[in-house]
């Protein structure tokens, strides 16, 4: 039985993402908001709309899905998707939590109990050791281990609390600021330590099930342009992957969900050697990830569409053998940052927004012109996804689309990702997780100062343009504007 009414306890484009699925599948929305996002797009576009205290607070999300009578509950990413109380909380008040089960994403929530499990299943695993405790103990893992070697919180989640350690040296002080960062961002202090792999290419494997046991992967997501641990542009394929290694990491990442007993959309995410192509498990994300788009293009099915429909009870129809992939698939990501400037965050009203437009292009965003980018939250503004035939004309088709993207009013991402698109090093796939911060030098193109903003405003309005002679000497049209009594002139 399909929902009659989804929460969706999330803000921006994910949660905007999600209402047009459920308003396509004919099921009522009803979007929760912050004090900070009282008049964002998100709050607006939902049948209803409900004030909450926090995307964080549970009592706050039940009592607005109990006023509201919906009957699933869906989180997005970020905030409480991966968070198991929240899913049995959800559970216990008589509500479908749409995603995996409670046991699922505790079980693969923390970083060193799933490694754990992960190695019984026979999974590979990035060399390395949990629960470890004093300095000493540190010390002879990573010996054993070698350096250079990975500090990482057991609760982490968007590169916090990750430092990479040369020599025994820089253990000590990396271990500290480690935990003290885990404890700040997770409350939970926990670390472990594994072998870095330098070079590497991150690259994920979307899973997918539904609740009768069928559990397929549908293909892989090269997510190697990062910076600080985060990912900047995604694609599908990999250009590092062979069909047969494809296979073998498509089976692992099947047997690695089914460990779990999993179900609903779900990523498991592998580091992947480039010298040797020997592949690791990381983790698993437990929800639908910011880059699902570009497998929806190249597969033709819409995730988010099928989280609800799986949760509601239907079969997943597709076995491993009917998924393809098709044509190449890019995602940017388009953040209020600022690339020149460590990538600080950047808020402010949008005083113009104009969003790329044309074939197997797409933009999920949050935000429209005049709206506020505030400092609360993420600073992902909008995901520009294109599909195209092969990776080459994915390539050109995305640097087309970034160059019609406006934004003004907040610094942007969107010159330093042209300009990432046109390296040669990209060009030939060879682009791993440590490129931009360690071999990528971008020079912002200087900005036109206000003065000449100011010339060429005046010069566009007080001479008369070349078109608008054009235009008023058209006398077949009887439509021209030009023509038009009201005295209006451009
Ligand atoms: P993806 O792998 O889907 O790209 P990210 O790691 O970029 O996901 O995270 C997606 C969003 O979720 C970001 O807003 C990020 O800050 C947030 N996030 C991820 N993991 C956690 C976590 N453990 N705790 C809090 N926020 C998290
Ligand atoms: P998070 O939960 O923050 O996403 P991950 O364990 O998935 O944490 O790691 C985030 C990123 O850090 C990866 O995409 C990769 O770039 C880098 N990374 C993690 N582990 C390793 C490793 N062992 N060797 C090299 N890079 C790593
Ligand atoms: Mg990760």
């Amino acid at each position: 039985m399909m929902f009659k009414k989804i929460l969706i306890a999330n803000r921006g484009e994910i949660a905007v993402r999600i209402m047009r699925a459920c308003k396509e599948l004919g099921v009522k929305t009803v979007a929760v908001y912050s004090d900070a996002d009282k008049n964002s797009q998100h709050a607006q576009l939902a049948e209803e709309a409900l004030p909450i205290e926090s995307y964080l607070n549970v009592d706050s999300l039940l009592r607005a899905a109990r006023a509201s009578g919906a009957d699933a509950v869906h989180p997005g990413y970020g905030f409480l998707s991966e968070n198991a109380s929240f899913a049995l909380a959800v559970e216990s008040a008589t509500l479908k939590f749409i995603g995996p089960s409670a046991d699922s994403i505790r079980a693969m929530g923390d970083k060193a109990e799933s490694k754990i499990r992960m190695k019984k299943a026979g999974v590979p695993t990035v060399p390395g050791f949990e629960g470890l405790e004093s300095e000493s103990d540190f010390k002879k893992a990573a010996k054993e281990i070698g350096y250079p070697v990975l500090v990482k919180a057991a609760a982490g989640g968007g590169g916090k609390g990750m430092r990479v350690v040369d020599d025994e040296a820089g253990l000590g002080e990396a271990v500290q600021s480690s935990a003290r960062e885990a404890l700040n961002s997770f409350g939970d202090d926990r670390l472990l330590v594994e072998k870095y792999i330098p070079n590497a290419h991150h690259i994920e494997f979307q899973v997918f099930g539904d609740e009768h046991g069928n559990l397929v992967h549908l293909f892989e997501r090269e997510c190697s342009t990062q910076r600080r641990y985060q990912k900047i542009i995604e694609e599908t394929p990999s250009p590092l992957l062979t069909p047969e290694l494809r296979k073998q990491m498509g089976e692992a990442a099947v047997s690695a969900a089914r460990a779990v007993n999993y179900y609903n959309a779900g990523t498991i995410e592998f580091i992947v050697d480039p010298d040797t192509l020997q592949y690791y498990f990381l983790e698993m994300n437990t929800r639908l990830q910011v880059e699902h788009p570009i497998t929806e293009a190249i597969t033709g099915l819409d995730l988010a569409q099928w989280q609800i429909r799986v949760a509601a009870g239907e079969h997943f129809p597709y076995s491993q053998e009917q998924l393809t992939q098709r044509g190449h698939a890019i995602e940017c990501r388009v953040y209020a940052e600022d690339p020149a400037n460590g990538f600080l965050p950047s808020a402010g009203k949008l005083l113009q927004y104009l969003e790329p437009r044309g074939l197997g292009i797409r933009v999920d965003s949050g935000f429209r012109a005049s709206d506020e980018v505030t400092h609360f939250y993420d600073p992902l503004l909008a995901k520009l996804i294109v599909h195209a035939e092969n990776r080459e004309t994915a390539i050109q088709k995305m640097q087309a689309a970034l160059r019609e993207f406006v934004v003004h009013g907040v610094t942007t991402n969107i010159d330093f990702m042209q300009a990432v698109l046109s390296h040669p090093d990209f060009a030939e796939g060879k682009v791993s997780t440590k490129w931009v911060e360690d071999h990528f030098k971008w020079n912002p193109p200087a900005e036109p100062s206000f003065e000449s903003l100011i010339a060429a405003a005046l010069a566009d309005t007080l001479v008369p343009s070349s078109t608008s002679q054009v235009s008023s000497s058209n006398e077949i049209d009887p439509f021209s504007p030009w023509k038009n009594p009201n005295g209006f002139r451009n």
